[in-house]
């Protein structure tokens, strides 16, 4: 038998949460599948969504592999190109660019484009990150116009607090859009922002295309409420075994450092998945592990390889049980909230040692898939 550390992919969930996603929005819905596709796997989840009104990426690399793996749909660059070639590779490959700065109009004049290349104006309306200042618009707006090989297809900005219930930075960031008058319409919402109701004054605001990344995972993106609140489905399950059981006398310590003393005789169950597997190392001793659909707690340090729960309340708990780390049974987002971080980290930094299988996979029927 190989490692039984695996993330299972449900390709009908992500489409699921892609509907959803859909039916919130006023408009377009690109699927956001940077960084590898939220650690789901960057082509699998475009197959999985053929009939996505877009995607978007991060990095123009990104958009090459999605090209080069023969995806067809429309490409959103988030980031836009960090030099000359890449706005040529835009052209060839009809890549859509954010345009975010001067020195990305800069390298775009220094080459002549095989084909026009249409771009996203983005927008600083508060997070300042990236994008130029409402003050500056204008006059890039000029610049591309005067560009014969620049298409203007939206206006887009990110909201920074569109997962907190209310917040004002929000409705700030709004205002700052609306206050404008645009050439074209707005793409504005990420998951959070496409959740939210959006409205100035009474007013509300519309966006011809949104952006949803998360929720498409199945994990919430506000802090308010749940995943299964909102209707969302887990897209990947994280799983391991059993490897060993044994019992430690009350008093004696469990894994490195000694942090975990038994306060009882205690049977410890050790899990093959550890941060060498993406397991985050910071996961407390207490967060839940579904051991054969029951949950156990961990119990001191994560190791790169391993880690241990306390299976003395289930007995029945053996060599080969199967084991959640998070997924259908186990909410990513609640194991994330107990070690101090965000259910997008622990999506990204799974490790290319976790196989990825899929049963269900649209186009050529694979069962077993690395990133
Ligand atoms: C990552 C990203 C998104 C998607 O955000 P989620 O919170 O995952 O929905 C949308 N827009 C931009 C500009 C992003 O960088």
């Amino acid at each position: 038998m190989t490692r039984p550390t695996r993330a299972l992919l449900n390709w009908s969930h992500l489409r699921h949460n892609y509907e959803l996603a859909r039916s919130h929005a006023d408009g377009k819905t690109y699927a956001v599948i940077k960084a590898n596709g939220y650690g789901h796997g960057l082509v699998n989840c475009a197959r999985a969504l053929s009939s996505a009104d877009g995607f978007a990426v991060a990095c123009v690399d990104e958009a090459v592999a999605l090209r080069d793996a023969g995806i067809q749909r429309p490409l959103l660059v988030l980031q836009g190109a960090y030099d000359a070639q890449e706005w040529q590779q835009a052209a060839e490959l009809n890549l859509q660019l954010a345009l975010h700065h001067e020195q990305q109009l800069a390298d775009r004049s220094s080459v002549r484009l095989s084909r026009p290349v249409s771009v996203w104006l983005k927008i600083n309306s508060g997070m300042n990150r990236l994008g130029f200042r409402p003050a500056q618009a204008n006059d890039i707006l000029q610049r591309i116009e005067q560009d014969s090989e620049l298409n203007l297809r939206y206006i887009m900005s990110h909201f920074s607090s569109a997962d907190e219930w209310q917040c004002p930075a929000f409705y700030a960031q709004l205002e700052t859009m609306v206050a404008q008058h645009w050439p074209v319409p707005f793409s504005l919402s990420s998951s959070a922002g496409l959740l939210t109701e959006k409205h100035v004054r009474g007013t509300p605001v519309t966006e011809a295309v949104s952006r949803p990344g998360i929720m498409l995972y199945g994990s919430s993106p506000l802090n308010y409420r749940s995943a299964s609140e909102l209707g969302l489905k887990a897209v990947m399950t994280l799983q391991s075994q059993l490897i060993s059981t044994h019992t430690v006398p009350t008093g004696e310590r469990v894994g490195y450092g000694g942090d975990w003393q038994a306060p009882r005789d205690t049977r410890v169950g050790v899990v093959a998945i550890g941060y060498g597997d993406g397991y985050p190392r910071h996961a407390p001793s207490g967060t839940p592990v579904l051991v054969d659909g029951v949950e156990c707690p961990l119990i001191g340090r994560v190791s790169m390889d391993m880690i241990t729960v306390d299976i003395t309340d289930h007995p029945t708990a053996q060599i080969g049980s199967p084991v959640e780390l998070w997924g259908e049974h186990l909410s990513v987002d609640r194991i994330a909230a107990l070690c101090g971080t965000i259910s997008y980290e622990l999506f990204c930094q799974l490790t290319p040692r976790v196989k990825r299988i899929t049963r269900e996979l649209p186009s050529d029927g694979a069962t077993v898939l690395n990133p």
